[in-house]
């Protein structure tokens, strides 16, 4: 096992800088999940672990090692990546093998740990199959288990499970869970799904432009995110943010967000105190708006069951509008006029000109 260690890490392709001085503690026995949009570096950060790519600048150290100058094949990881990469020729167990046969393992270490990974993924009965006979879902196991028999000390996905119905993926999530309890082995996960980062990440990475924005335990990032572009990442829907005014009352602070005025609530003084006159953001997460009687009026623009919580969009006043998720099964409809508040223990405030955490 190991730990990987990324410090100021750049990589250029001519012009583009695709990653951006990122520094990273990956601890041992991890799952970390590099997570951010389209673009923002994250396949290139996961290959340039895995010596696919040289590190323009920064070093990458492997265990107490520093492995810029090292091939891919003189590390110690194995990658999975999303098109499972195996060869159509040979069987389920020639693929398994395959690595194993090249570093020149002897032939009982050969099959004791293509089995031992075979029963691990509950992939027996597929060893003498072809690629091509197995379902999406089975191929990717077969990439895991062609992973998982070279013990390497670092498991590197590139979003692994990205080729497979809703369904399945949920499945297999819950699958890399426990393979991940089993095996312990440091995990490098990428994907630009933020609930497979949430569900899968005992750390994570946020990435936006080639820049590492927030790592940490997932619900702490969500909880507390440092800037408006995690808080807007994490979440679905999407954090609510409403821009104003900060200026000073009789006993507090307020914001003057246009439709209506909101007083900042004693435990976030502090961190309005040095504000006074600038132009802040209020975050507030969809879930921590709820209807209840004496609070803002707000009229029900669009109502969207989703199952397992509904979502409305409302319209306070002429211009703002903000998400709720309440519970389904409710009987509100569009139109109807409603009066919301907010839960007072979860508000972010942020600066609106660095869109940076003011808490
Ligand atoms: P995605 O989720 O779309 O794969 P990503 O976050 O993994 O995105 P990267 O693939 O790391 O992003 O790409 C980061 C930036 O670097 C992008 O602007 C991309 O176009 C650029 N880039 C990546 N690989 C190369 C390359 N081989 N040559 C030139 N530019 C590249």
């Amino acid at each position: 096992m190991a730990k990987v260690r990324l410090d100021d890490l750049v990589k250029r392709f001519d012009d583009i800088v695709a990653v951006d001085g990122v520094s990273l503690e990956i601890p041992d026995e991890s799952f970390t999940v590099l997570v951010g949009p389209s673009g923002c570096g994250k396949t290139t950060t996961l290959r340039l672990i895995a010596g696919l790519e040289r590190a323009s600048d920064g070093t990458i150290k492997i265990g107490d090692e520093v492995v810029n100058d090292q091939r891919a094949y003189e590390r110690d990881i194995a990658m999975v990546f999303q098109n499972y990469a195996l060869y159509p020729h040979k069987t389920v167990r020639g693929n398994m093998r395959f690595g194993l046969e090249q570093q020149g393992a002897d032939e009982e270490t050969i099959q004791e740990r293509v089995e031992d990974a075979a029963n691990l993924l509950q992939i027996d009965e597929l060893l003498d199959r072809k690629p091509a006979e197995l379902s999406g879902g089975q191929q990717q196991r077969v990439a895991l288990g062609r992973a998982i028999v070279r013990n390497p000390d670092v498991f590197l996905m590139d979003e692994p499970l990205s080729n497979l119905d809703a369904k399945l993926r949920v499945q297999m999530r819950a699958e890399l869970n426990k393979l991940h309890d089993k095996l312990s082995t440091t995990t490098v996960y990428v994907t630009h799904d933020q609930v497979e980062a949430m569900t899968l990440g005992d750390q994570i990475a946020v990435m936006n432009d080639g820049k590492v924005q927030q790592v940490g335990p997932p619900t702490f990032v969500y909880s507390n995110p440092r800037n408006m572009f995690v808080a807007d990442f994490l979440g679905s829907p999407s954090m609510n943010f409403l821009e104003g005014t900060v200026h000073r009352t009789d006993d507090g602070y307020a914001i003057d967000l246009g439709a209506f005025e909101h007083e900042v609530p004693d435990e976030f003084e502090w961190a309005l105190e040095g504000a006074v006159g600038d132009d802040v953001v209020l975050g507030v997460r969809p879930e921590d708006v709820t209807l209840r009687p004496d609070g803002l009026p707000a009229t029900v623009n669009v109502v969207e069951p989703q199952g397992e919580k509904t979502v409305l969009e409302l319209g306070l006043g002429n211009e703002t509008t903000m998400k709720a998720s309440v519970e389904p099964g409710g009987p509100i409809q569009v139109d109807d006029r409603v009066s919301v508040e907010f839960d007072r223990r979860s508000l972010h405030y942020f600066d609106a000109a660095s869109g940076e955490s003011l808490t």
